[in-house]
């Protein structure tokens, strides 16, 4: 499963009209994300590049530098699987990292927000979000020493401290954990739009939750984002397959707030893995693990996901981020195949609860996931 030679591109240091300058935060970081000690015999790391072997990797080193070095570089964050995009430039110049996964949606981005001590959690996780990024370093400028957070964007928190050489090594680890050990599937559109079935009973309840989901993420500026989606089996097939027995499935549109959902919210998805959908909009991100569960557990007809937890449900032990189809094994090892109800919390995301019939969704209690997610000890 792992690939050779991925290709990492790693920017800090200051950028600027005269030249930049390099910073040693950013070297220590570096050092322990390339696994080189030579980074520490580089006289001032001003203005340099660095190709460096990894064990699995190469690494683009730039610490410090020029605008013109800096805009260089976002062209070639296009052909690097992982970015580690932690300029220090002015305000009005922040706007670029948007521009990374724009170009290149594929690779695995981390981003850095300092922060001298005006900017709360979810700030730093808003900012993460604006710019798609899978990680976040939150560099906390405010204290003696400085202080580093490595976030991501559910809110799960896997180092703080002021050992920026550990911050690194857990970057990596944790951006390697994201690269070679998750897969996300692919979507594709394979035909016209398909008029979901008006399963009034379900909607309702799909509002109400999201109704209370909202209620309990309190506070947090990005919440429509993060309350969840849902999806629900129809017996009948679509048109074209309806010989064949298969039922049709349909998630909820990606990025909806679920609060005033109805028929027109989503998705006609065929069964099964890749996903394979019907009509311009693209179903939710985690349509990919409730595919591979309606194949697993037949008498499940309707589900629910959502970024809070289930009150006294049991939980799975990866830390997975949002999409990964290695979440469907997760909760199929606690999940029994003939369950007709089930209510799972997955471990820093959130929770997703499964039954035969629109109303046996109703009835948990939902309590709301800490923010941060203590995960430190994922990467001690
Ligand atoms: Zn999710």
């Amino acid at each position: 499963m792992i690939q050779q030679h991925k290709k990492l591109l790693f920017i800090g240091g200051r950028f600027d009209n005269s030249g930049g300058r390099s910073s040693k935060i950013m070297r220590s970081i570096a050092k322990s994300i390339c696994m080189d000690k030579r980074l520490d015999d580089l006289p001032g790391w001003y203005d340099t590049w660095i190709t460096t072997p990894r064990d699995d990797a190469w690494t683009t080193t730039h610490n410090g530098g020029s605008l013109d070095a800096l805009e260089q570089a976002i062209i070639d964050t296009a052909d690097h699987d992982i970015v580690f995009w932690f300029p220090d430039v002015t305000n009005d110049i922040e706007k670029l990292a948007p521009r990374i996964k724009a170009r290149n949606p594929a690779c695995t981005l981390v981003t850095s927000k300092r922060n001298e001590g005006r900017y709360t959690i979810d700030d730093i996780i808003a900012h993460g979000l604006r710019n798609h990024a899978n990680l976040m370093l939150e560099i906390k400028t405010g204290t003696t020493p400085y202080r580093a957070r490595v976030l991501d964007p559910l809110g799960n928190l896997y180092y703080e401290g002021s050992d920026f050489e550990k911050a690194g090594t857990v970057l990596r680890r944790r951006t390697d954990d994201l690269m070679f050990r998750t897969t996300r599937s692919q979507s594709e559109c394979v035909g016209d739009e398909i008029p979901p079935p008006d399963d009034k009973e379900f909607y309702r309840v799909v509002r109400s939750s999201a109704d209370k989901f909202h209620g309990i993420i309190d506070g947090i500026a990005y919440k429509e984002r993060m309350i969840g989606n849902a999806s629900f089996r129809c017996a009948h097939g679509f048109p074209s397959m309806r010989e064949s027995g298969t039922g049709s499935i349909y998630v909820s549109r990606r990025n909806i707030d679920s609060r005033d959902i109805g028929v027109e919210g989503f998705v006609a998805c065929e069964p099964g893995i890749p996903v394979k959908y019907y009509g311009d909009a693209k179903p939710s991100v985690d349509t990919p693990i409730q595919l591979s569960l309606y194949e697993a557990l037949p008498k499940i007809n309707y589900m629910l996901h959502g970024h809070v937890y289930v009150q006294d449900a049991p939980y799975t032990t990866k830390v997975l981020p949002c999409g990964a189809i290695e979440e469907a094994r997760e909760i199929l090892a606690v999940v029994p195949s003939d369950t007709t109800r089930f209510a799972i919390n997955l471990a820093g995301h959130g929770c997703i609860i499964g039954s035969d019939s629109a109303a046996a969704l109703e009835g948990y209690r939902f309590v709301p996931r800490p923010m941060p997610e203590n995960q430190t000890r994922l990467y001690e």
